[in-house]
């Protein structure tokens, strides 16, 4: 089987209502989505996604996905798709770094492996069934009112997890939101608090010594060196994220006793190859990991689903859809969706979800052997 054709499609993904992540100081409207279908002299295609939270979260750059596909493409016409780490091999070779240019091609490939070995991904990825997973809520940062009420209105839809974006400038605020959000959690509701990397290393232990509250904290500060630094002083345990990129990434936090858990997330790790080592490995040191995407559409968020349903029990926490956020759905109805707080991947061979042409509207750009 050979890759006959690449074409890409570039979509706005225009969010519900503007977000505020970090204390205020990023603001998101609309996300710029890559959708990329490959096609083999088999007649069999597979779809992916690539879709950065905007350009001021991660350094990732929504356009910066379709050039680096231009460069790569001409390399991977030719490949058998199936051979996933050596198709890993030739982007890593053609293009090293920029992993989230990568993902959406990989996701594609592993689409089309589901499909001709007529398994779903979960599947293929170790799960022995469709376990729903749990969804936790995103809950924008705000003063602590504004959140607790989204907090409420969340549970209403069936979310028992919460992502409670704090980390600003302002360190009585900080605590004041996280003393009231935890003291207001209903029963047998969880929180994670998502720093989403504001605070600096002394506002970081400032803030967490003098809480009460022992729950999650996501991504505390920038760095590595930071987080581990922080992690050493305070008695939560600390869920890394941003600064996560490689294998070695990785590697170095376990080391350090950096952290109790990650995220998980393909676009920011290069697609589903990637993603599912570094899982591996979160399974191997007893991590707990929330598996989601960076962004996107259910396209992006199904793919995440398949491989948080293929991760024990014990070593995952629960996914956000990112779906939920927008105003539009190029799949319509289709994928992992949340069902009274769970959701479950599809059981067809493969990813299980396919674009409407009619969302996509013409391709951005074709290529072809
Ligand atoms: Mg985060």
């Amino acid at each position: 089987m050979k890759i006959t054709r690449i074409t890409v499609w570039q979509l706005d993904l225009p969010l519900n209502a503007p977000y505020w992540l970090s204390g205020g100081r990023l603001k998101f409207e609309r996300l710029d989505s890559t959708f990329v279908r490959i096609d083999t002299d088999e007649g069999v295609c597979g779809w992916g996604e690539g879709c950065p939270w905007g350009h001021t979260y991660l350094p990732a750059h929504g356009p910066g996905i379709r050039a680096g596909i231009e460069t790569l493409a001409p390399a991977l016409i030719g490949q058998d798709p199936r051979s996933l780490d050596h198709i890993n091999r030739v982007m890593d070779i053609q293009l090293p770094g920029h992993l989230y240019v990568k993902s959406a091609i990989d996701i594609a490939c592993w689409d089309i492996l589901g499909q001709v070995s007529g398994l779903p991904l979960w599947q293929l990825l170790g799960g022995s069934d469709a376990t729903p997973v749990a969804v936790n809520s995103s809950i924008s940062t705000g003063t602590p009112d504004e959140m607790i009420i989204l907090i409420e209105q969340a549970a209403a839809k069936g979310y028992t997890v919460h992502s409670a974006k704090v980390g600003g400038t302002d360190i009585a605020a900080d605590i004041a939101r996280i003393e009231a959000i935890s003291a207001a959690l209903p029963a047998g509701h969880r929180v994670t608090f998502d720093v989403n990397r504001a605070w600096q290393p002394a506002t970081a232990i400032e803030v967490l010594n003098s809480v009460g509250a022992r729950d999650w904290v996501e991504q505390p500060c920038e760095t590595l060196d930071q987080c581990a630094h922080v992690a050493a002083r305070v008695a939560n345990p600390i869920l890394l994220d941003e600064c996560m990129h490689s294998l070695q990434d990785h590697l170095e936090a376990w080391k350090r006793n950096a952290c109790e858990g990650v995220k998980v997330k393909p676009n920011r790790l290069g697609g589903l190859t990637k993603s599912r080592q570094i899982r591996d490995f979160g399974v191997s040191v007893g991590w707990q990991m929330h598996i989601e995407d960076v962004g996107g559409s259910a396209l992006a968020d199904t793919v995440a689903i398949h491989l948080a349903a293929s991760t024990p029990d014990a070593n995952r926490l629960a996914s956000w859809l990112c779906h939920y956020h927008l105003a539009t759905d190029p799949v319509p109805g289709q994928g992992a969706r949340n069902v009274s707080g769970f959701a479950a991947p599809p059981s067809s061979p493969g990813l299980g979800v396919t674009p409407d042409p009619a969302a996509l509207g013409a391709p951005t750009a074709i290529y072809e052997g």
